[in-house]
């Protein structure tokens, strides 16, 4: 049996006006879900608790079928797995994004997608000025960075589970004044992003994004921090091999810490020009070799971000041709499959924020009977009667074929 995951992250959305009070996926042309739905069966699932952070984080490590009410540690550790930087007991791992912050307001929580070249030139400066044994700046990828936290053994932590941070791409467009870190350690934390933001006046970076035109990074935000989560292994959970396509950090990381192989597509980006085509025929690929295979394209959620709703349903429509449509036939030589379309969290383009509630899925294959919806989308899903309270049901009875 082989099974495929396809994630167009945070295509789940509400009622737009500007489409006729249509969802973008209900307005995107979907030739490829809309069989899977029509073969199969739509569902809903709920894949974030109110209590934990509406993102990718926990929504997708609910997807691979991990309780984030067990198993979620924070953001930033999830990241450090991707990166192979291995956290001690006594070690936090913090995300340090490049944003840009004017009149105190969020205007961009990726310092205009700063590159990774530039972002990695900005941290080799604040190691020299803001670093020491204590604290290590890890570039990642564009505006997505790490810093370590190093404890010492007996020594208390200054941080806990009790240190609460915003999201940045959750204060888009709004003020920051309440959302710097809050409770055990937060002052050393908002000693660091108010030293960033010195640091960065002067750095030639942003002098040359200046010049350019381009948004000047001007302070490090630093949240989502935690220590390293220990996850079992898919693989004795479920018996299955798995891989891993994406180009965003957080979920290369979630397939380490759950023993996924990953692969890299070429050009793939985690933005909207990514090479749809490229993630599409890496996996068809991979599947020769591996019993699962997933697929993460970050494109819809970036669109979403940016409250950009043409470019939504541009990135849907490119994942359903180049993508689920290619893999979904590869599946059919292997005779017995199962695909899975599913969002991890819902991004309404008229919030540009991650939401909690529910996300529709589609699947069909082995063991799936038809039940008559020819749609996939939130409308349909909800109308299916199928709901998934707690989302890390669903892989489980996914494979175990009790959907
Ligand atoms: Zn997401």
């Amino acid at each position: 049996m082989k099974y495929a995951i396809i994630i167009p992250d945070g295509c789940a959305d509400f009622a737009v006006d500007s489409l006729g009070g249509k969802t973008p996926l209900q307005a995107a042309n979907l030739p490829a879900m809309d069989a899977i739905a029509r073969a199969g069966m739509v569902g809903q699932s709920d894949n974030v608790p109110l209590h934990l952070p509406a993102g990718s984080e926990v929504a997708n490590m609910t997807l691979f079928g991990y309780d984030p009410n067990r198993f979620f540690t924070g953001r930033a550790p999830i990241e450090t797995a991707a990166q192979g930087i291995t956290l001690g007991p006594d070690d936090w791992a913090i995300r340090c994004n490049m944003v840009t912050i004017l009149n105190q307001i969020m205007v961009d929580f990726t310092a205009g997608h700063i590159s990774t070249d530039e972002s990695r030139r900005i941290l080799e400066t604040a190691q020299q000025v803001l670093g020491s044994n204590r604290w290590e700046f890890a570039p990642g990828v564009s505006y997505r960075n790490l810093l370590m936290y190093r404890g010492q053994s007996g020594v208390p932590s200054p941080f806990s589970r009790e240190t609460k941070t915003s999201a940045p791409h959750d204060l888009t467009d709004g003020t920051v004044l309440d959302d710097f870190p809050r409770g055990p350690g937060c002052d050393l934390l908002t000693e660091m992003m108010q030293q960033s933001a010195e640091l960065l006046k002067s750095h030639p970076v942003n002098s040359e994004r200046k010049s350019k035109g381009l948004r000047e990074a001007t302070h490090f935000w630093l949240w989502g921090l935690g220590k390293t989560p220990s996850l079992e292994s898919f693989q004795s959970r479920y018996g299955l091999r798995g891989a891993m396509i994406t180009a965003v950090d957080l979920l290369r990381g979630l397939a380490v810490l759950v023993g996924w192989d990953r692969i890299e597509a070429p050009g793939a980006t985690g933005y909207l020009d990514t090479n749809y085509a490229g993630k599409g025929q890496a996996a068809i690929e991979a599947l020769s070799n591996y019993d699962i295979v997933c697929v993460h394209i970050e494109a819809p959620d970036e669109a979403s971000h940016e409250g950009r709703v043409d470019e939504k349903i541009k990135a849907l429509e490119a994942i359903d041709r180049e993508i689920v449509a290619p893999i979904h036939q590869a599946l059919q030589r292997y005779g017995d499959y199962r695909i899975l379309i599913t969002p991890d969290h819902p991004t309404p383009v008229s919030t540009k924020k991650h939401s909690h509630g529910w996300v529709p899925f589609a699947t069909c294959g082995t063991g799936i009977k038809s039940s008559g919806h020819g749609s996939y989308d939130e409308v349909a899903a909800a109308a299916s009667g199928v709901q998934i309270k707690d989302g890390w049901e669903l892989m489980p009875n996914w494979i175990a074929g009790k959907l």
